[in-house]
């Protein structure tokens, strides 16, 4: 008897789903479905194709059931409620189509798991807006980056593709000026080709307004007569707020997910604020980390098709947006739906909340659920089960994922839209 021998694939320029740069120059090996990276990989991708996709199987309330079944009982599940939530969210552009049709056909709210971030950056924009740039533009133009409470860390190609790349069209990469505000930042990316050491000014992550605040009053030519400023000597600040008006191309960058503290938006307001000033004299620009498991894609779909980003509600036949009411927690604290649905299709580490509602979750194979959902469906991953297309941290560029491997599950749109046609 002869044993069948498959040959290893190798495919190249893959984008990768794992974090919103989707770096889209990965060497990917496929043996037998078992993905291994080449080459230009991370420890987050790294991490999920360190295991092959464990076997799993629809299930009701923990017990083994066929798709249909269990398709068949969300759709009743979702025929009976009269307040759904539609929540985790973690899906691609098709994946966020499909829960925008189910949303307006059933008169449910939507909420990503990540939107706690998202929204920050959301009332910035909607109250005063702001100056963005690309990754594109802070690789081929930059010379001075500010990093204000976030390090990239959770980025980890960002300073490789972005900063350091020395493929840089117009900007000498190598006397890019790197600046760190906040607390617990690992400033090592931040140092130069060169070796020089980038500026870290330490404070507590609420306290980065203060500073931004102060950098804005002496870019202004206004005085300052406090010597020390959220344990900053002013005499840096001065020296800060000299080096920012000097810069050809400046940037701060952010990460909304890691400004978590109470009304940080107004941090990133400051922000943006100072940026427009500085753009009186100079090109200067924010841009933001946005996080991963979809959520621009997410954000965008809903304001494409709504007219408003995340947190919005279908139930009176339009789409009516509400920020704080319509979060996750406080619909669920509230007791203001009825039942739930839990879509997160990148990552098996996303634990779908705990309601006393009926409850489905659509999650990666191998999710370990602390509760069994009435209805658990494992669902395929975009960009390596199945292709699909994704929207980049910088919100301007969207990616087209690649099939990686075959997988028998299914897309969270073939689940959802076989949900409608059933309700
Ligand atoms: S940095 Fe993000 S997008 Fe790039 S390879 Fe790592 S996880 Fe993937």
């Amino acid at each position: 008897m002869k044993t069948k021998t498959h040959q290893a694939v190798v495919l190249k320029d893959v984008p990768c789903p794992f974090c919103s740069l989707i770096c889209d120059d990965l060497v990917i090996q496929n043996s037998d479905g078992k993905l291994t990276v080449k080459e230009n990989g991370c420890a987050i991708v790294e991490a999920h194709f360190s295991q092959s996709p464990p076997d799993d199987t629809p299930a009701l309330k923990g017990k083994s059931c066929s798709i249909d079944k269990a398709i068949e009982v969300a759709a009743r599940i979702l025929k009976q409620s009269s307040q759904p939530l539609l929540a985790g969210l973690g899906t691609d552009i098709r994946g966020m189509r499909s829960v925008m049709r189910l949303a307006d056909n059933i008169g449910a709210t939507i909420d990503h798991m990540h939107s706690d971030g998202a929204i920050r950056n959301t009332l910035v924009l909607q109250d005063l807006g702001w100056v963005m740039t690309t990754m594109s533009e802070i690789k081929n133009r930059a010379d001075f980056i500010i990093f204000a409470g976030t390090d990239a860390s959770n980025y980890p190609r960002f300073f490789e593709r972005v900063i350091w790349n020395k493929d840089s069209l117009f900007s000498d990469v190598k006397k890019r000026k790197i600046v760190y505000i906040g607390d617990k930042l690992n400033t090592s990316a931040g140092k130069s080709l060169e070796g020089t050491l980038p500026t870290v000014l330490k404070c507590e992550q609420e306290e980065i307004n203060e500073i931004i605040s102060v950098l804005h009053t002496i870019i202004a030519g206004n005085k300052i007569h406090q010597p020390i400023i959220a344990g900053i000597n002013l005499i840096t600040l001065q020296k800060l707020a000299n080096q920012m008006k000097e810069a050809k191309y400046g940037v701060i960058v952010w990460a909304p997910g890691e400004l978590n503290f109470p009304h940080a938006e107004l941090t990133i307001q400051s922000i943006c604020e100072l940026v427009k000033y500085l753009t009186r004299t100079t090109r200067f620009a924010g841009f933001t980390l946005a996080g991963g498991d979809g959520v621009m894609s997410a954000n965008s779909l809903s304001a494409w098709q709504s007219g408003f980003p995340l947190r919005v509600n279908f139930s009176k036949g339009f789409p009516k947006q509400d920020v704080g009411r319509n979060s996750t927690k406080n619909l669920l604290k509230n007791k203001e739906v009825d039942a739930l649905i839990w879509i997160s299709s990148f990552s098996s580490n996303n634990n779908p909340p705990k309601a006393n509602i009926p409850t489905i979750v659509l999650a990666t194979p191998g999710t370990k659920l602390n509760f069994k959902p009435d209805v658990f469906i494992p669902v395929a991953t975009p960009g390596i089960d199945h292709s699909g297309q994704l929207i980049r941290t910088d919100n301007v560029v969207s990616l087209t994922l690649k099939k990686l491997r075959d997988s028998k599950y299914k897309s969270v749109s073939d689940i959802l839209n076989r949900m409608i046609d059933l309700i």
